[in-house]
């Protein structure tokens, strides 16, 4: 009895990780064809300032519409297109896409950055300034809104080519941020040369703020780490009140979530924009 039950579930298993095996391999190739038919879209995450209540920009957050399966959020499909290299396309379509956007955003007189997720792959391309050069130049967009988010890990491999990379980029004005602070290895001492703009505190962190005194002591420290070193501090995942008066009361300096907006089309972030950074701002 016992042996039937564990030949049926290494049975159970060996089919689960079969579909598993094929919804990888229906993923990693139909990535290959989405670029071309266009199934890629991005949402955008408004980053709202807590001094002013204003939006200051929006986080571009890649989408695959596929023509079958519907929406597919990037957890589903990033990391088979970092395995296979795909990202660096992709990566590339959405740098393209955002800059584009954000230069609309100008043009309508609406001044907002634009943050964009870089992979580690493409972190460690020799050409990644040649790239953001060449999205800058055809979108007309002033190297000042655009923001390009790292995260720790894709800092350890301090090679030559990543160092460079963050040197040229800065070089040309764009802002850097590092992503989900808090979660990886940081040197610190590092950082502070890096001549990083952001510290993005992550999201389980901020979740937990108000509750969780692990999570307040660590999220405080951060603030007061990114104040010292005369870089902004934002927080992810922001969902409720509470979390936007312990922020505040923190000096927090932007905060993202669901509380203010969900990623959504690029005219959602266009029309709270409008709204909030025209009503007269709250005088600190
Ligand atoms: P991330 O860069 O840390 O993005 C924040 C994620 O948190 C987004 O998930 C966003 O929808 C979610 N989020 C925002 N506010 C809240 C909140 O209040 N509560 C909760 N529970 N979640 C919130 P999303 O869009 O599914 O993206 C997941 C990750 O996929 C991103 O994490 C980023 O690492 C990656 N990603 C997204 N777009 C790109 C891209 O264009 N390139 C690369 N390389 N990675 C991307
Ligand atoms: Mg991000
Ligand atoms: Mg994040
Ligand atoms: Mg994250």
């Amino acid at each position: 009895h016992a042996k039937a039950s564990g030949r049926n579930t290494h049975r159970f298993f060996a089919e689960a990780m079969n579909v598993e095996a094929v919804a990888h391999l229906s993923i990693r190739n139909g990535l290959r064809r989405a670029l071309e038919r266009g199934e890629f879209l991005i949402h955008y995450q408004p980053q709202i300032s807590l001094d002013t209540g204003k939006v200051m920009g929006a986080e571009a957050l890649v989408r695959w519409n596929h023509p079958e399966r519907g929406m597919i959020p990037p957890g589903s499909f990033i990391p088979i297109a970092e395995d296979s290299g795909l990202i660096v396309p992709i990566g590339e379509w959405v740098l393209r896409e955002a800059c584009r956007q954000a230069a609309q955003w100008s043009a309508a007189g609406l001044p907002l950055t634009v943050a964009v997720n870089l992979s580690a792959r493409q972190l460690q391309r020799p050409d990644l300034a040649d790239t953001v050069v060449a999205a800058l130049a055809d979108s007309g967009l002033d190297p000042l809104f655009l923001e390009l988010e790292l995260t720790e890990s894709m800092l350890i491999e301090n090679t030559d080519v990543v160092l460079a990379n963050i040197r040229k980029v800065k070089a040309l004005g764009v802002q850097l941020s590092i992503d989900d602070f808090g979660t990886g290895y940081s040197n610190l001492a590092y950082i502070g040369k890096l001549a990083v703009d952001k510290l993005k505190i992550d999201r389980s962190f901020i979740l937990d703020l108000c509750r969780n005194h692990d999570s307040a002591r660590i999220t405080a420290a951060v603030i007061q780490m990114a104040h010292s070193l005369n870089l902004t501090a934002v927080a992810e995942g922001v969902e409720d009140d509470d979390t936007v008066a312990h922020l505040r009361h923190l000096r927090c300096d932007v905060a993202q979530g669901y509380h203010f907006g969900r990623p959504g089309p690029a005219d959602a972030v266009e029309r709270m924009a409008r709204h909030a950074n025209s009503v007269a701002a709250p005088a600190a």
